[in-house]
């Protein structure tokens, strides 16, 4: 019935948009978005330009308006979070400027229940699951967490220091494995996992720069591995999922950056870029697809085409101000839609 559902999902690739409601203290300020459909359009207008030239409309498979709940946003995303446990791959990716709500949607304002996001519900879904078949089927679920930054990979769960740089690859990945250096954790219960993803967030704060400084210009992946044993026939299926809080998609003024703010830059455009060729070329079924153009596309090439499902969450900000990035958000997704 799962496979069913996720079957019945219209191709492997999907788009969500999502807006982030204006914060306390910005009241009054004007808002950028004119209008959300019902079925996944919106309408956004620019107030320096006159007439026709307005508006401007993207449709996409859903658009989330401010007032959707983390609830709301996870229940939609279920069936794909579920095919995991029956051996697919699946990648979730947030994307969009810093400030427009990846975090939010990915991992959540805090650590409260209703303010999960889709990582901790995805795993505690998981769990939930697997206990409800435990009769029928045994599962083992292991994660892994790493950080892309300046086209490095680190391991952000190693405990130890010297080992968190991870220089060797191995694409063909024999045990499954998309980043086969970095330490894999079992876990049993969503309490191991809220522990080892303050573990690896902590990890990601390394340098002078600020947690939120330095997480906004990197990528961070979440990979949940999960291995099942039919217990009757004593077959196995393995899933895999990925979560994955993308870099900051703004660009950054040449005139500004200088030095490592510039590096930061370049690397982090030329990896979203390569994204949105990988997934683009994916969706107009290329025969050939790029993966090798960044790290990011190469950690995550075996679940991204094939059988594997892609969803990607594009958030944007509400406000006028924002409208350029806005609209180079939505034309990015509007790409690999
Ligand atoms: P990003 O990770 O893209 O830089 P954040 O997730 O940190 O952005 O969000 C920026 C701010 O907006 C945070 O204070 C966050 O709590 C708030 N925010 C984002 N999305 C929402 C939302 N849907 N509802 C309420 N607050 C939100
Ligand atoms: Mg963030």
């Amino acid at each position: 019935k799962l496979f069913n559902e996720v079957q019945e999902l219209k191709g492997n690739i999907r788009v969500y948009c999502r807006v982030r409601p204006f914060l306390p203290g910005q009241d009054g300020k004007l808002t950028a978005i004119d209008y959300i459909g019902e079925n996944g359009e919106i309408l956004i207008s620019n107030p320096s330009k006159q007439g026709k030239d307005v508006y401007r409309m993207f449709k996409f498979n859903k658009v989330f308006s401010t007032h959707a709940s983390q609830a709301e946003v996870f229940s939609d995303i279920q069936p794909l979070i579920r095919s995991v446990l029956d051996g697919f791959n699946v990648c979730i990716f947030a994307y969009g400027q810093t400030g427009s709500g990846k975090t939010y949607t990915m991992s959540g304002p805090g650590t409260s229940r209703e303010d999960w996001g889709v990582n901790y519900r995805a795993l505690n879904d998981l769990f939930d699951i697997s206990l409800s078949r435990k009769n029928a089927f045994s599962y083992e679920v292991g994660v892994q967490m790493v950080e892309i930054y300046n086209e490095q990979v680190r391991d952000l769960l190693s405990n130890d220091v010297a080992q968190k740089r991870l220089g060797i690859w191995n694409t063909s990945q024999p045990n499954g494995l998309a980043v086969p250096d970095a330490s894999l954790h079992p876990v049993k219960s969503t309490s191991n996992i809220l522990d080892l993803m303050e573990i690896g967030q902590s990890n990601r704060a390394v340098g002078s720069t600020a947690l939120n400084e330095r997480s906004s210009r990197s990528h961070s992946i979440l990979t949940v591995h999960v291995r099942g044993l039919d217990v009757k026939n004593g077959s196995t299926s393995r899933g895999c999922l990925h979560l994955i809080d993308l870099a900051g998609s703004e660009r950054v003024e040449r005139s500004e950056a200088t030095g490592d703010r510039l590096k930061e830059a370049q690397h982090i455009n030329k990896s979203l870029s390569a994204l949105g060729d990988v997934i683009s070329s994916l969706a107009q079924k290329n025969a050939h697809v790029p993966y090798r153009n960044s790290k990011l596309t190469q950690v995550l090439q075996s679940s991204l085409g094939g059988q594997a499902k892609t969803l990607m969450f594009v958030q944007i900000n509400p406000d006028v101000e924002s409208y350029s990035e806005t609209i180079s958000t939505l034309k990015f997704a509007e790409r690999v839609s």
